[in-house]
C-alpha cells in the first residue's frame, strides 16, 4: 500500500456511490486535500447490486432538482472520465390500479409541470401502446416521464471516483475508519486500520459520513445520531426473453412492483408493505459484495401478482434471486448536511433505495454547503437536523424500518400518518385527549391530536385524495374557534430557554426583530441568514431581564437550537430545551375570555392583558403563564403550565368549558385557520431560500436596531423591491381540494406552485399560498392578473390576495 496521508482537509468515510459523489464534487470545487477511505472495495456495500432506476420526479421542487441533476450528470460522466455509466434515457411509466392512485399520479403530473419535468398523463390503452407486454386489466391510468432513465450503479460510482481522482482526490480502498477523535464540538481526525493490519491517524478539518448502512455506527464514533436501519431488499432477474425489445421502466405501485428491462431480461423489484429489518446485531466485519439468503416465501405474493400483470414472466425462467441490504430512515428521506451535535461532521447516508438517482444531486448540494458554510437552497426535506435524538434508538428504528421500505410505493395520501413505532413522545394531556375522542397524528415522535371523533365514530383515518372521513369534524372544530371557543394542545411546539447576561444582545444578533423589550413582551420574529433567507420562524417571550423563551415548530426545535448554538460565539448565554417541562393549551375563539373568567380571577381585559404580552395567572388551584397570541387569528391565550399541574389545569378548563360550549380541537383545525389568516408555515411557505421581504414578513424586521445577521440583505431587498411575492389564493369553486405543489397559473402561464394548501371552512373553499415572481412589479400589477390553480390537470379559477383574506386588519385577535 502506498503511504497514507497524515492530514487532510476532509476525510470521506465510505466509498459507495454517495461517498464517491461527494469526493467528485468537492474536488470539482477545487478542494485539493480530499481523502476517501473505503473499508473494502468501492461499491462493495449496497451500491454494487442496485437495480439502477434513475427517476426524476420527487415530492418537492428541490428534491426533483437534485434528481434531475443526477440524471444530467450521469449522462455526461462517460465523456468526462472514460468510464461507461450505462446511463440510458428509457423513460418511465407508472400505472395505477385504483381511482385514488390515478388521482395521485395525475396530481404528481401537475406538479411535474410546475417543476419543469416533462410528463404526460396516459389512459390504460396508451400505456399498452408503450408497454405491449402489460396486462392492463384494472389499470385506471398512468403517467409517462420521458426523461427518466436507468444506469449501471457500480460504474456510475467508479466514474465519480475516477473524476475525483483526476482532480487530485485520494481514494483509498481496504482502509477502515476505526475511531474518530474529537475536541468539544469538532472532530480532529480519524484512526484507520488497513486490511494488511497497518494502522494510522489522519488529522482533518472535517469528515463526511457516507457509510451507507454503517452510517449509524460511524455516527456514534463521531458523537452524532444518524437514524437509519438496514432492511432486506429484493429483486429477481429473469433469463433472457426472446423478442422483449427495449422497454421503459415500469412501476405498478399498487402491486408493490417495478420492472426494468436490461439486455433482454426483466428485473422485477419489490417494495413490499412489511419489510424485513436486517443487521440488528451489527453488520458482519467480512461483508463485501455480499448478498443475504433468499426468502422466496416473502417475495412470492409480488411475483404472483407480477405474473398476472406481465404474463410473459410466468414463462420466463428466473436467473437470479437477489436479496441485498439497504438502509432506511424513519421518514423515508435521506440524511444530508451538518450534524446538529457537531460543527464539522457532515452526513450523507440513509438513501432509502433511491441512492443511485440521488447521489449526484446530494453530492453536489453537500459539497456546495461545505464550501459556502451555508445551504445552497432549502434542503429541509433531508437535512439531518430534522431528526430527533431519540430516533437513534435501535428498537425504534427496527420497528419503523419495517414500514418505511413499503412507503415508497404506498399511496402517498395527504395527512398519511406512520403506523409503526408510535407513542414515543406524549404530551401531559395525552390521556385526557384520548378519553375525549382524539385521533392522533405524529410529528418528530410527538403524538398530537389531529382531530376529534364524535361519540360512536370510528377513530381512524380513512385516507383519500377527496374529503377524508374527518373533514366535517375539522369543519366543526374550525367553526368553534371562529364563532365560540375551542381548546387544543400545543405542547409539542419546541421551547428553548435562552438565559444569561447576554441573552438580549445574543437574540438581537440572530433575530430580525428587536428583542430589547420589557419583560412579558412576546415578539414574532425570524432567524435570518446572510442572504435574508429565513432559517427559523419563532415567537420569543421575554421572561425576565436575563431570560427568554423561544417557541419553535415541533419539527424544527432541534435545527433551531443548533442554529442558535452555532452563533453563540463569546456570548454569555445558556440554551436549554424545556419542551417537555411545560404543557401548552391554546384557548381560542370569541368566547375565550368568557371561559377564562370562569377559571381565573385575573383581569384579562385588553387594558390589563393586551395582545402580545405574557403574564402569570391563576387557573383553578394552579399557576400558568398566559401568552396573549394566536396562530388561528382569534381572541385567545396560549396557556403554558408546568407538566405537574397540566392535568389539573386541563380538567379545570374542561369542566368550566361545558357552560360555554368549549370544543376540543386538533391540528387540522389549526392549519385550516392559519391558512385563512395567511400565516406562513415554516418549511413550506418560508425556508432558508425565501427572502424575508419576498415572504411578506418585512414588518417583523427592525433594521434600525444594532447589526444582526441578514440586515444588509434586508436593506438591499428593500431598495430593489421583492423578486417574488407570497400570494394567498382562494379557489372559486368550493369543491376541489388543495394540498401543496399545485401549479399557479398566471394569465395562462405556469409561474410557480403552492407552498401550502388546506380547506378554509370560513372562506368557503380551498386556500393555497405560493410565490409569484414579481420583480419590478407593484402590488397592483400582481393582483391585476387572473389566476388559476392546476388541480390534477384542471385549471380552477382563484381569487388572489396579498393581504389575509380572513380578517385582513387583524382585529379579531385583539378583540
Ligand atoms: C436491491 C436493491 C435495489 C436498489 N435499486 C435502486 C435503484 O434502482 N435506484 C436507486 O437509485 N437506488 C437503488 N437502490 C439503493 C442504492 O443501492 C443505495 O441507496 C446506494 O447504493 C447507497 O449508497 P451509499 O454510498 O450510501 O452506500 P454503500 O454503497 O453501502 O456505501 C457505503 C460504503 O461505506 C463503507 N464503509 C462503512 N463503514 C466504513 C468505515 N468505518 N470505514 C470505511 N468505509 C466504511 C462500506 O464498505 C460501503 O462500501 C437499491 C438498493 C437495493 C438493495
Amino acid at each position: 500500500m502506498s503511504e497514507m496521508p497524515s492530514s487532510a482537509r476532509v476525510v470521506i468515510i465510505g466509498g459507495g456511490v454517495v461517498g464517491c459523489s461527494v469526493a467528485y464534487h468537492l474536488a470539482k470545487l477545487g478542494w485539493s486535500d480530499v481523502v476517501l477511505l473505503e473499508r473494502k472495495r468501492l461499491t462493495s456495500g449496497t451500491t454494487w447490486h442496485a437495480a439502477g432506476l434513475i427517476g426524476q420526479l420527487r415530492a418537492t421542487a428541490n428534491m426533483t432538482k437534485l434528481a434531475k441533476y443526477s440524471a444530467d450528470l450521469y449522462g455526461s460522466l462517460e465523456e468526462e472520465t472514460g468510464v461507461a455509466t450505462g446511463f440510458r434515457q428509457t423513460g418511465s411509466i407508472s400505472a395505477a390500479l385504483t381511482e385514488e392512485r390515478r388521482e395521485e399520479l395525475f396530481r404528481s403530473a401537475a406538479m411535474a409541470r410546475a417543476f419543469g419535468v416533462p410528463v404526460e398523463e396516459l389512459t390504460a390503452a396508451e400505456i399498452k401502446a408503450r408497454y405491449p407486454h402489460l396486462n392492463i386489466d384494472g389499470v385506471t391510468g398512468g403517467v409517462w416521464l420521458p426523461s427518466d432513465g436507468q444506469g449501471d450503479p457500480a460504474n456510475i460510482a467508479q466514474a465519480l471516483a475516477k473524476g475525483a481522482r483526476m482532480r487530485g482526490a485520494q481514494v483509498r480502498e481496504g482502509v477502515k475508519v476505526t475511531g474518530i477523535a474529537r475536541t468539544g464540538r469538532r472532530v480532529t481526525g480519524v484512526d484507520w486500520t488497513a486490511e494488511d493490519g497497518a494502522t494510522g491517524h489522519i488529522a482533518c478539518e472535517a469528515i463526511v459520513n457516507s457509510a451507507g448502512m454503517w452510517g449509524h455506527e460511524v455516527g456514534r464514533m463521531a458523537g452524532v445520531t444518524v437514524p437509519l436501519h438496514a432492511c432486506e431488499h429484493f429483486y429477481i432477474v429473469t433469463e433472457g426473453i426472446e423478442g422483449l425489445g427495449t422497454l421503459p421502466v415500469l412501476r405498478v405501485p399498487d402491486e408493490c412492483a417495478y420492472y426494468k428491462e436490461d439486455a433482454g431480461k426483466i428485473l422485477l423489484g419489490a417494495f413490499e408493505p412489511n419489510a424485513k429489518p436486517w443487521g440488528m446485531e451489527g453488520i458482519p466485519e467480512s461483508f463485501e459484495f455480499d448478498q443475504l439468503p433468499e426468502d422466496f416465501d416473502h417475495f412470492e405474493p409480488i411475483l404472483e401478482a407480477a405474473c398476472n400483470r406481465m404474463p410473459l414472466l410466468a414463462e420466463a425462467g428466473i436467473h437470479t434471486f437477489f436479496n441485498g441490504p439497504e438502509s432506511f430512515t424513519p421518514d423515508d428521506a435521506y440524511h444530508l448536511g451538518l450534524a446538529p451535535e457537531m460543527d464539522n461532521v457532515w452526513v450523507a447516508c440513509g438513501f432509502n433505495s433511491i441512492g443511485i438517482q440521488s447521489a449526484g444531486g446530494a453530492g453536489m448540494a453537500l459539497s456546495q454547503w461545505m464550501e459556502d458554510g451555508a445551504r445552497p437552497f432549502d434542503l429541509g426535506d433531508v437535512d439531518i437536523a430534522r431528526m430527533q435524538p431519540f430516533q437513534g434508538n435501535r428498537h425504534y428504528l427496527f420497528e419503523r424500518s419495517k414500514e418505511t421500505l413499503g412507503l415508497l410505493y404506498a399511496d402517498h395520501f395527504p395527512y398519511r400518518q406512520k403506523a409503526t413505532a408510535r407513542g414515543v413522545r406524549r404530551t401531559p394531556f395525552h390521556a385526557h385527549l384520548l378519553e375525549r375522542g382524539a385521533v392522533m397524528g405524529e410529528i418528530a415522535g410527538w403524538e398530537r391530536a389531529n382531530w376529534f371523533a364524535e361519540a360512536g365514530q370510528e377513530r381512524e383515518y380513512r385516507y383519500s385524495w377527496k374529503r377524508q372521513n374527518w373533514f366535517e369534524n375539522a369543519a366543526r372544530e374550525h367553526r368553534a374557534v371562529r364563532e365560540g371557543v375551542g381548546m387544543y394542545d400545543m405542547s409539542s411546539f419546541g421551547k428553548i430557554r435562552v438565559e444569561g447576561p447576554d441573552a438580549e444582545s445574543f437574540l438581537n444578533h440572530i433575530c430580525g426583530a428587536d428583542l430589547a423589550v420589557a419583560p412579558g413582551r412576546i415578539v414574532y420574529t425570524q432567524f435570518l441568514n446572510e442572504t435574508g433567507g429565513i432559517e427559523a420562524d419563532v415567537t420569543v417571550t421575554r421572561l425576565s431581564e436575563t431570560a427568554y423563551l423561544v417557541v419553535t415548530p415541533a419539527a424544527t426545535r432541534r435545527a433551531d437550537q443548533a442554529w442558535m448554538a452555532r452563533h453563540v460565539g463569546e456570548a454569555r448565554v445558556v440554551l436549554t430545551d424545556v419542551t417537555a417541562g411545560e404543557g401548552v393549551l391554546a384557548v381560542m375563539g370569541p368566547k375565550a375570555r368568557d371561559l377564562m373568567a370562569r377559571v381565573s380571577p385575573a383581569d384579562l381585559t385588553n387594558a390589563a392583558h393586551p395582545f402580545g404580552h405574557a403574564v402569570e395567572i391563576e387557573i383553578g388551584m394552579g399557576l400558568v403563564r398566559a401568552h396573549r397570541v394566536s396562530y388561528v387569528g382569534e381572541l385567545g391565550w396560549e396557556l403554558y403550565v408546568s407538566a405537574d399541574m397540566a392535568g389539573h389545569v386541563f380538567e379545570t378548563l374542561w369542566e368550566a368549558g361545558q357552560d360555554v360550549g368549549l370544543k376540543l380541537c386538533g391540528m387540522h383545525m389549526m392549519d385550516s385557520c392559519r391558512i385563512e389568516k395567511a400565516f406562513r408555515h415554516f418549511g413550506h411557505d418560508i425556508t432558508c431560500e425565501d427572502h424575508v421581504i419576498d415572504a411578506g414578513l418585512g414588518f417583523a424586521v427592525k433594521t434600525d436596531k444594532p447589526a444582526f445577521i441578514g440586515r444588509d440583505a434586508v436593506l438591499r431587498r428593500k431598495e430593489t423591491g421583492p423578486k417574488t411575492r407570497m400570494v394567498q389564493f382562494l379557489l372559486q369553486d368550493p369543491e376541489p381540494l388543495l394540498y401543496h405543489n399545485e401549479p399557479i397559473v398566471r394569465d395562462g402561464e405556469i409561474v410557480g406552485y403552492l407552498s401550502s394548501g388546506n380547506y378554509g371552512h370560513t372562506l368557503g373553499g380551498a386556500v393555497g399560498m405560493g410565490y409569484v415572481p414579481s420583480f419590478g412589479e407593484s402590488a397592483a400589477d400582481v393582483l391585476g392578473s387572473t389566476y388559476e390553480i392546476d388541480v390534477m390537470g384542471v385549471r380552477v379559477a382563484a381569487t388572489a390576495s396579498l393581504r389575509p383574506l380572513y380578517d385582513p386588519k387583524a382585529e379579531r385577535a385583539k378583540a
